[in-house]
């Protein structure tokens, strides 16, 4: 009898071990079953129930739980990081249940702080801040300045929560000294990897306690779906962030972790083709007499040695400039384009931009466009950029 797809992907995927080949071919391969006969690509399996009597289990009988399909992307997510991966239906729902799981265990000592940078996604900001009547405390700090973060943590217990490069100021904050800071305070560091993805930069390998992403943006990258996950090597961090999963209900859909897996297959090729046309477009737009200023790991002088060092393989999809003008101006120039796609989000195969202040709790200066590079010729990209920029004024 064939086995069936339950017992061929258990929810709890082996931990993948560098087996000597490299983390591209390994995530190409992942969740694909070799024995003959067996479907090349890993199977959708959409269903609620699986077929159970008795003792539910492993693995478990309801669909909250557990599904193949999930196992298969969490399995192909864990290779980037020599690490398992517990997928959610989407990054905010991955950083609730990473953030709850750490509280609740420094809070059985006391009420716990929550150290997040000053200029990182705003929505985890918020986030943080509503677990206040949880007992959570938010403190905010420049993660570049390793003084204050030190400061800041020495007030335990405390959880780091760390984002680099930042969204939208790409600021680069160096993962191993903070992740010394934290040890020594004996505070869990967590990387919101989001902008890097988990092939150009690896916080595992730093210090940290865990990687949370939204695979919305570059990891799935065909701005198909909404998905999140946390990974980590600490198996009972992942218990815990599993029982918030089941718990709180924010589950991946089946066909969304489908896609995200075929998705994740390109992610290297993607990451490599987009950072180095976002290195020409940066290069370009910085001596362009529109531009005040560019932001990106692979320009900023005071960090260029760390984003090397950080970030080896490329700097990743996404700059922001900010245009020597008006909000107005900068919405012009957003609406004038042709190619690039006036839109939110990044990490796509479109290039994509958008005025960031426009969203009302974003703290983004207001002439500052956002511009996520897609995998178009990069010559395209900057024959649109200009005319974009020299059309609207
Ligand atoms: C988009 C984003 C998130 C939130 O992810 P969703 O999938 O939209 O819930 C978290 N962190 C960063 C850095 C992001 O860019």
């Amino acid at each position: 009898m064939r086995p069936r797809p339950v017992d061929r992907y258990p929810a709890t995927t082996p931990l993948v071990s560098s087996d000597g080949f490299s983390a591209e071919s390994r995530v190409i391969h992942a969740g694909t079953d070799r024995a003959p006969g067996s479907a090349v690509t890993p199977p959708l399996v959409p269903t609620s129930i699986f077929v159970s009597a008795d003792e539910p289990g492993p693995p478990d009988a309801y669909g909250r739980s557990s599904n193949p399909t999930w196992a298969a992307l969490e399995e192909a997510l864990g290779t980037l990081e020599d690490a398992r991966a517990v997928t959610f239906a989407s990054g905010m729902a991955a950083a609730l249940a990473l953030s709850l799981s750490l509280t609740e265990d420094r809070a059985r000592i006391m009420l716990p702080r929550i150290v997040l940078p000053v200029d990182g996604y705003y929505n985890t900001q918020i986030l943080a801040q509503r677990l206040r009547p949880f007992g959570a405390e938010t403190v905010l700090v420049d993660l570049l300045d390793l003084e204050q973060v030190e400061r800041e943590l020495r007030r335990t217990p405390c959880l780091l929560w760390a984002e680099t490069p930042s969204n939208p100021l790409l600021r680069v904050a160096d993962l191993a000294a903070l992740g010394q800071l934290a040890a020594v305070a004996d505070a869990p560091m967590v990387v919101d990897n989001t902008v890097a993805t988990g092939f150009l930069q690896k916080p595992l390998e730093l210090g940290a306690t865990a990687s949370v992403y939204s695979l919305t943006k570059s990891a799935a990258g065909h701005s198909d779906l909404l998905l999140g996950a946390v990974v980590s090597r600490d198996e009972q961090l992942l218990g815990r962030v599993r029982q918030w999963r089941s718990l709180g209900g924010a589950i991946p859909g089946t066909f969304e972790a489908w896609l995200a897996l075929r998705g994740l297959k390109t992610l290297p090729l993607r990451v490599k083709a987009q950072s180095e046309s976002a290195l020409a477009v940066a290069r370009h737009l910085e001596t362009h007499p529109r531009v005040r200023t560019v932001h990106y790991p692979g320009l900023t002088p005071a960090t260029l040695e760390l984003a090397r060092r950080q970030m080896p393989v490329g700097f990743g999809p996404l700059l922001s400039f900010e245009l020597d003008g008006s909000k107005s101006h900068a919405e012009a120039v957003v609406r004038a384009s042709r190619l690039v796609l006036p839109t939110t989000s990044f990490g796509g195969v479109e290039s994509s931009w958008e005025r960031r202040a426009r969203w009302p709790s974003e703290s983004a200066p207001e002439s500052l466009i956002r511009l996520s590079v897609g995998i178009e010729p990069v010559s395209d990209l900057l024959a649109d950029i200009e005319a974009s920029l020299s059309t609207a004024r």
